[in-house]
């Protein structure tokens, strides 16, 4: 096997040994007294960290599987879809594959959704369900999702789905507080953990809301999940290597406590920010609105960032992101998130100078 490259890109993220340790574990049945004790043991920590009352849902499936769904399961009339980055423009694009009714409320990659425009376009009564992402990993913006949760409040018809696949667990993000109908993450960003599965909570109104929008499909109908649930189990044979590790995970968070795991993504956030800063470098997003997850940065130094990388993964065996999409190149990511600590980004902040004065020299 060749050298392992430690994953500094914003998912996957790098996943520990211990955890691989846990994903490894041997199999059981899914339909056994054992895996019905396994799913019930991760449900109370799954609903304090999504802070709900709510079931929590697990999905074998990446978190596309659960956005997707969410739209087949919750839109009847048109979805208003919040858009300023990849994620959140492809949203658009896979709710328009899946026949339904989508209008953009489009903004310039990194410029967060203004709260007022989607009040705005709400009162005119033509949706009945609004995606928005709440941290856009393409562009390192957060949006200010507790505004935009007080405007939803005003429409409580609208279902209110939430895509946190990179900020779940980063922050706090209170799904019941914010009147949240679906809130959705992934298990390959801040959880740190292998590909492949996605956790999801859905309001007692998107539930019933389900219940009479024709064509949800099978594989992420949220009454089979909720069905399933109510006997410690997931509608088909799930990842159980990924409920070993998501419960191997769970304690870890809860040792360290859950403020203490915010305080520290923060704390990372904040060394990264200011790295960049001090060497010139500009942040992606606007201003006030950068993601605690990761940095996206600009290039504005005109650094040749396939030979940066390069440089890093020779000599340091560690990796960043060289930016995605329309803005690769003009843009390089920093992951933050998952089991990372102020001593590793430390590290690698150091690595990466080392190898910015030489790639500049060239
Ligand atoms: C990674 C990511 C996704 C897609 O996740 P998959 O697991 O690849 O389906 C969606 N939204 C955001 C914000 C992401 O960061």
């Amino acid at each position: 096997m060749s050298k392992h490259i430690k994953l500094f890109i914003p998912g996957p993220t790098e996943v520990s040994k211990k955890t691989l340790e846990a994903f490894a574990s041997p199999m059981i049945g899914h339909r056994s007294k054992e895996f019905q004790a396994l799913y019930r043991d991760v449900q109370p920590s799954l609903q304090q960290l999504f802070y709900t009352q709510r079931p929590v849902f697990f999905s074998t499936s990446s978190a596309w599987g659960v956005m997707e769904g969410a739209l087949r399961n919750l839109v009847q009339k048109k979805v208003l879809c919040c858009m300023n980055g990849a994620f959140s423009d492809k949203w658009f694009d896979v709710a328009i594959r899946c026949g339904k009714e989508a209008e953009k409320l489009q903004y310039p990659w990194g410029i967060p959704v203004d709260p007022t425009d989607l009040k705005n376009r709400l009162k005119t009564g033509e949706f009945d369900a609004v995606t928005v992402i709440h941290n856009e990993t393409s562009t390192g913006m957060m949006n200010p999702l507790f505004e935009i949760a007080g405007v939803m409040r005003e429409f409580p018809e609208v279902s209110f789905i939430v895509d946190c696949v990179s900020s779940f667990s980063v922050l706090k993000i209170p799904f019941d507080e914010l009147g949240i109908d679906v809130m959705l993450t992934g298990t390959q960003k801040a959880l740190a953990l292998p590909p492949g599965g996605a956790l999801f909570a859905v309001s007692q109104r998107a539930m019933t809301k389900a219940e009479k929008t024709p064509a949800r499909g099978y594989y992420f109908d949220f009454l089979e999940f909720q069905k399933n649930h109510e006997k410690d189990m997931t509608p088909s044979t799930p990842s159980i290597s990924l409920f070993y590790a998501l419960k191997s995970k769970l304690s870890e968070i809860f040792n360290e406590g859950v403020e203490n795991r915010y305080h520290r993504h923060l704390t990372m956030a904040q060394m990264t920010r200011r790295w960049a800063t001090e060497r010139g470098f500009e942040l992606f997003p606007q201003k006030g609105y950068e993601s605690v997850s990761l940095s996206c940065i600009k290039n504005n130094l005109g650094i040749d960032i396939p030979s940066w990388i390069q440089l890093l993964k020779n000599r340091f065996a560690v990796t960043i992101d060289g930016g995605y999409g329309k803005i690769k190149g003009q843009t390089f990511r920093i992951s933050h998130m998952g089991d990372e600590t102020p001593e590793t980004i430390g590290k690698l902040l150091e690595n990466l100078d080392e190898c910015l004065q030489e790639v500049k020299k060239h």
